[in-house]
């Protein structure tokens, strides 16, 4: 029996409001508390949480709790860890909903530990069956989806961004139940000195883009002029990526040749990859581009909704069913063609 669900979230980077997908999850959150017709509370934990509170006025939560200061405004485990147990202790939740953010990803089982609960994570839905509430998740490689439920409680699931509509609502004036949490030395031992991260994936992974631009092997590979062309490869995927927004994927081809001291393209690492050993990531549309799509990398490509392909070959693939549209052409000429139109709207 869920009887009371709370909504957790921590601000994002900007320190100001809540990432997306907090809201989607706030979305499923509040979805949920209607069809059960049970009560919705909402924890926030953040150094300033008064705006993104407002934000929220209007989710119908009968309890808006924050557990607020500079030393939450920083992921680190054990803070968001007693941050989180504070408003779980404050609220009684048996069904707690959260983002599969990588701060409550790390925070997050502990808090089931803490709680003696239990955590599931990746989750894709959550739904009445025969009035019991259920948990959708997706197993071997994004193959199998299951859909489960747990008797332990209070049951943490965190859900995977891009699974549910995010919330929308008129901002309001939030009544906060500020709960104070005392951090001991030893929770306030590690510091965020700065971040570091590959130059690449910073600028080319962008979950919300409404693209994903898969390259392949095939941009490194020698041309009908018998040479290869990695210069004029970086310059039109780089190009299509600023004209357009959209998100870089790469084959695992391609992105292993960074180790085997092949022609490369500089700003492609194994975060980029995309497959059954790399990332399944949720775009709208997908074009993959000098890349052959076989099974193991079309894998990566369960959650894009609409997908094309450039390749020379007819018999790749892709036109065995796994494209909804194949060019036929070479991507070099493609993709200098689809910049230059792209770019004459913005001159
Ligand atoms: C256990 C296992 C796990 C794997 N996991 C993954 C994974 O997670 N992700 C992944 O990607 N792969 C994975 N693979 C590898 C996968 O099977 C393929 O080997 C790999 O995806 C091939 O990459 P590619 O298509 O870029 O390269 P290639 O197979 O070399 O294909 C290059 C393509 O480029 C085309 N081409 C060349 N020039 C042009 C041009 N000018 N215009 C248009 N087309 C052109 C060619 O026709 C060719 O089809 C896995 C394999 C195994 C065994």
């Amino acid at each position: 029996m869920t009887k009371n669900i709370l909504f957790l979230a921590h601000l994002d980077e900007s320190g100001n409001e809540l990432p997306k997908a907090a809201l989607e999850a706030l979305g499923a959150a509040a979805d949920l508390s209607k069809q059960l017709n049970v009560p919705l509370s909402i924890g926030l934990i953040g150094a300033e949480v008064q705006a993104a509170a407002d934000a929220l006025a209007n989710a119908g939560a009968q309890r808006l709790l924050a557990v607020s200061g500079a030393e939450f405004a920083q992921p680190r485990f054990a803070s968001d860890l007693l941050a989180a147990e504070a408003l779980c202790r404050a609220a009684s939740p048996d069904l707690i909903l959260a983002p599969a953010t990588s701060r409550f990803l790390r925070a997050l089982p502990g808090l089931a530990h803490r709680l003696n609960g239990r955590v599931d994570t990746h989750i894709t839905s959550v739904q009445l069956v025969d009035g019991a509430v259920c948990a959708t998740r997706w197993f071997y490689r994004q193959r199998i989806e299951g859909v489960f439920q747990r008797d332990a409680r209070p049951w943490i699931l965190l859900l995977d961004s891009g699974c549910h509509e995010a919330y929308h609502g008129p901002s309001g004036k939030a009544n906060i139940e500020e709960i104070a949490v005392t951090l001991p030395a030893d929770a306030r031992r590690t510091t965020i000195a700065g971040i570091r991260a590959p130059k690449s994936d910073s600028q080319t992974i962008r979950p919300d883009a409404a693209m994903l631009f898969v390259a392949g092997a095939g941009w490194t590979k020698k041309q009908s002029d018998g040479k290869t062309h990695p210069e004029q490869a970086e310059s039109l995927i780089l190009d299509f990526l600023r004209v357009s927004g959209a998100s870089l994927g790469g084959s695992k081809s391609l992105v292993d040749q960074s180790g085997e001291n092949q022609a490369v393209l500089g700003f492609m690492t194994h975060l980029n990859q995309v497959g059954q050993t790399g990332a399944t990531p949720r775009h709208p549309k997908g074009l993959s581009t000098c890349c052959h799509g076989e099974e193991p990398h079309v894998v990566g490509w369960r959650f894009i909704n609409e997908r094309r392909a450039i390749n020379l070959d007819p018999n790749c693939g892709w036109a065995r069913g796994k494209a909804d549209v194949l060019y036929v052409a070479d991507a070099f000429e493609v993709m200098a063609k689809v910049n230059s139109l792209l770019k004459k709207p913005q001159a």
